[in-house]
């Protein structure tokens, strides 16, 4: 009995050692291979349109987030943003940092003439990314792959960006929104390349204005996900086009010598006006003293 006992304990033992060499071997294999599509990924740049499903990387949003994410010199950390507009947490670093941001598109009436302005004013913007706009057709493509090349950061609008889809009742869809970002992420990394990855969201209509957020932010929580609302428009979001007059009005009257100032405006169909307007909000901006940085 006693012997039985000791040689099923020898089988367990030299079984668990078989099992565990398999599976170290495995793993190793799979983290070799791993290593080995990011450097391809790597080598091939970002910009490359991705044809291969098979060579998607295998870095998750996650990881990428807590290990990859090292701010370049035009950018700031979207975290600290998000917690000064959500929860009101003073940042206390001195700077008027201005962060323009883009919605809605890309368009090809608007975006072209907004990336001339940035481009001419050596500054960068963030522009909130539609999938549906985005897949429209080819050229709307070429210009986000432009808006990348550029330097300016891309951040995630959902894919349909329509509130009954998202917000039924006006309570978030956790599901469903979460499952338009995911279908977003894939449309931007066709064309930005699949090791494209941006932690950066923007609720259609603002986290600000929706019920149901708190389960949303258990999600974002968990994946490393950052929203980001505004505390500046130039009012172009809703109704008739505005005048240029009437955009500048609204900039002025939010603002309010925010140290940290999210400036919501809109680069899709129809916002023609902004892209005119935006050469006098920056030179004012620069004015005051502001430094242009984007989220990441
Ligand atoms: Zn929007």
């Amino acid at each position: 009995m006693k012997m039985r006992k000791r040689i099923n304990g020898i089988i367990l033992f030299a079984g668990t050692i078989v099992v565990s060499s398999i599976f170290v071997t495995g793993y190793y294999r799979h983290n070799t291979a791993k290593r080995e599509i990011v450097q391809a990924a790597v080598v091939e740049g970002n910009v490359k349109q991705d044809t291969n499903n098979s060579a998607k990387s295998n870095i998750s949003l996650t990881e990428f987030i807590n290990k990859e994410l090292t701010l370049d010199k035009n950018a700031y950390d979207a975290g600290t943003i998000q917690d000064f507009l959500s929860k009101n947490i003073k940042i206390n670093d001195g700077k008027k940092i201005v962060f323009l941001t883009f919605d809605d598109g890309p368009s090809t009436t608007v975006t072209p003439k907004v990336l001339e302005v940035l481009k001419k004013n050596d500054i960068r913007a963030t522009f909130f990314i539609v999938g549906k706009e985005l897949e429209k057709n080819s050229r709307a493509k070429q210009i986000l792959l432009d808006t990348y090349k550029q330097g300016n950061s891309i951040g995630n609008h959902t894919y349909t960006h329509i509130y009954n889809n998202l917000y039924p009742g006006g309570k978030v869809d956790v599901d469903k929104f979460m499952a338009e970002l995911d279908k977003n992420n894939d449309a931007i990394r066709k064309v930005l390349g699949q090791d494209f990855k941006s932690r950066i969201v923007r609720f259609p209509g603002g986290h600000m204005s929706w019920k149901g957020v708190d389960e949303a932010d258990k999600r974002f929580n968990d994946i490393g996900y950052k929203y980001i609302d505004w505390n500046g428009i130039v009012g172009d979001a809703e109704g008739k086009p505005k005048s240029k007059e009437q955009l500048l009005n609204t900039y002025r009257q939010t603002f309010k010598n925010q140290q940290k100032l999210v400036l919501l405006m809109h680069d899709t169909y129809g916002k023609e006006n902004t892209a005119e307007v935006l050469p006098d909000i920056i030179a004012d901006l620069k004015n005051k003293g502001y430094e242009f940085k984007i989220l990441e």
